[in-house]
């Protein structure tokens, strides 16, 4: 991807957050607890600031609630670990 036109960009980006999440509409981490909530963020697994050529590989995406979303932001901040705390 060597042209950054950004509405482009977004255009793009907005498509596939919508398709991830008809596909996966729950959080993953709230699933791996047994729970069921309905996610409404999409979360690049390998941070965008990490590997930007990543930030449209739909292999690279989560579907989070916005609390989940939050905690691993916050922990992948101050670790540099994209994942949920343990
Ligand atoms: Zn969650």
């Amino acid at each position: 991807m060597s042209r950054t036109n950004s509405a482009t960009y977004d255009t793009r980006w907005r498509r596939l957050r919508n398709q991830h999440l008809s596909l996966k509409p729950l959080c993953v981490v709230c699933e791996q607890a047994g729970q069921l909530t309905v996610a409404q963020c999409v979360d690049h697994i390998t941070p965008v600031a990490v590997a930007s050529h990543r930030r449209l590989d739909p292999t690279n995406l989560r579907s989070l609630c916005s609390s989940h979303h939050a905690v691993i932001t916050q922990h992948f901040k101050h670790t540099g670990i994209n994942e949920m705390p343990i």
